[in-house]
């Protein structure tokens, strides 16, 4: 059985792409990086997340991009809402080469396991128009993983897997219930309330919404909320 580094974000996709690697034999090293984000929600996700697929191991790593800012994810900035996604801009929800980033501390860790696998639920069709989600950029980080490291030199090679890269959300999301997957464990909202209720208009809310009525499925995390309000 060979080690894959899988980064978790407590989304629907990252929990696919790491269910679908789990399926294909791999025994899964979970990474969750608390970037600064302005909820927890999603944290709290990737660890239900995690614990679900019983991962070998699951670290948190730590690493304030709100430092930086740049993002309305890490500033107070509003979240745009209802959106219209078929534009070419990039959102404001875009973080500064933030998968950069996640993917170089999943290289550092993959090479301190002997891993050369690396798996990241990106998707190139429903990605809010985020340059660091795109199949070109994938490929270069498998050449830049190559260049960068020990393993890389010895002859070694990395892979990067991104197994919803050309997939749309209904696609994902029946690959997830293929799996046998919890979509209710999984956090989608990029300005969830404090008791982590979905606002139900922000790209990634709608985006899932679209996908769920796509596939004909119903969203379990909306029944978890369907009660009052507890926000
Ligand atoms: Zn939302």
């Amino acid at each position: 059985m060979s080690d894959a580094v899988v980064l978790l974000s407590g989304g629907l996709d990252s929990y696919t792409a790491a269910a679908i690697a789990q399926a294909e034999g791999f025994r899964l090293f979970a990474l969750t990086v608390r970037y600064g984000q302005r909820h927890v929600r999603e944290i709290e996700a990737a660890r239900a997340v995690a614990a679900r697929l019983g991962v070998e191991q699951h670290v948190e790593f730590d690493v304030d991009l709100s430092v930086f800012g740049g993002s309305s994810l890490t500033t107070s900035a509003p979240v745009p809402k209802n959106r219209p996604l078929d534009t070419p801009d990039i959102p404001s929800t875009y973080v500064p080469a933030r998968n950069t980033v996640f993917l170089s501390l999943a290289l550092a860790w993959a090479e301190t396991l002997g891993a050369g696998d690396i798996v990241i639920g990106v998707n190139a069709l429903d990605y809010s128009g985020y340059p660091d989600c795109r199949p070109e950029f994938i490929a270069a980080f498998e050449r830049l993983a190559a260049l960068a490291t020990a393993r890389g030199v010895g002859g070694g090679t990395f892979r990067v897997h991104a197994p919803l890269l050309t997939l749309g959300k209904a696609d994902i999301i029946r690959t997830g219930q293929a799996l046998g997957l919890d979509s209710g464990l999984t956090h989608s909202c990029y300005d969830p309330g404090p008791a982590g209720r979905p606002c139900g208009q922000c790209d990634s809310c709608v985006l899932r919404a679209a996908g769920f009525a796509q596939a004909s499925i119903a969203d379990p995390l909306l029944s978890r909320y369907s009660g009052p309000d507890s926000d």
